[in-house]
């Protein structure tokens, strides 16, 4: 049951929900479905998370606004994505903690702080004010962030290099069937062509440079955010928008993401 407490906004409490809403789950048209599954029963509330995880979330997302995120919207998806369910059950009392956790393959999931700066910044591009379309996130790992974007974007393509994670992000995706996220095995650094042109490209893992391929599979108007190694071998933000110009770019605050590799494991 969702308890409800002051200073908690109402779109917090309705979006933090367990599924989500059903119109945003379409049964046999689904990129995650296995074609003519029934739907699956909700997922169950994990042991030892023990409490409320949507008042856990509404915390979360408190504590995301103050430290600065203002979207409505990435609040709302913050909130309504159950973080917890895409760790270990070993790790989901820290689910909700602002800090990143490992995964497996020794990749990590982000921060939540740095998932919801990434996708306001996302938001923020020219033809992402008025609503996201196509978004392509490098790096699926265990499938969160790209559950985030699916509440934001009209379309996500998010691709992984490793199996093992890609078929990880699979199975914790499965129970939500959402219609408008398409999982890729492949190699990012190429982008996903098919997708093209995407109103967005985040970036999961952080690189020496910026592959051509995302600056050209980016659409007008669009934005790419991604970290990127800079002076000092330190990472920071980096954001290019394109414009019918050409590319402008900003670096932003230093980040800690794991390495962006080529080819596929
Ligand atoms: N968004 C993820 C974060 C995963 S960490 C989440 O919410 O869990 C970053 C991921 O980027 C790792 O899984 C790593 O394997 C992947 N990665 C690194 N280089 C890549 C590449 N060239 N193409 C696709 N994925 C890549």
């Amino acid at each position: 049951m969702s308890e409800r407490r002051p200073g908690v906004p109402s779109w917090v409490a309705r979006s933090a929900q367990t599924p989500p809403p059903a119109s945003r789950v379409t049964p046999s048209r689904s990129p995650m479905a296995p074609s003519g599954a029934r739907t699956p029963a909700p997922p169950q509330q994990p042991a030892g998370l023990g409490m409320d995880s949507a008042a856990v979330r509404a915390r979360m997302v408190q504590r995301l606004a103050s430290a600065g995120i203002k979207s409505p919207a990435v609040l709302a998806a913050m909130g309504g994505v159950e973080r917890h369910r895409f760790v270990d059950s070993a790790l989901v009392n820290q689910a909700y903690e602002d800090t990143s956790l490992p995964i497996g393959l020794g990749q990590t999931i982000s921060k939540p702080s740095v998932v919801a700066r990434m996708i306001e910044l996302l938001l923020g591009s020219e033809i992402g004010k008025s609503g996201l379309g196509r978004v392509l996130e490098i790096g699926t790992g265990c499938g969160y962030q790209a559950a985030v974007l699916a509440r934001v974007a009209r379309e996500v393509y998010s691709i992984e290099r490793l199996r093992g994670l890609h078929e990880k992000a699979r199975s914790n995706l499965r129970p939500w069937r959402l219609a408008n996220v398409h999982l890729i095995f492949g190699d990012g650094m190429e982008g996903y062509a098919s997708g093209a042109p995407y109103a967005g490209i985040i970036s999961a893992a952080g690189g020496e440079a910026t592959p051509q391929a995302w600056c050209e599979q980016l659409a007008v108007g669009g934005r790419l955010v991604a970290p990127m190694v800079v002076a000092g071998g330190k990472q920071a933000l980096l954001v290019i928008d394109k414009s019918s110009h050409g590319f402008t770019q900003s670096i932003l605050e230093a980040v800690n993401f794991v390495p962006l590799k080529s080819g596929i494991a």
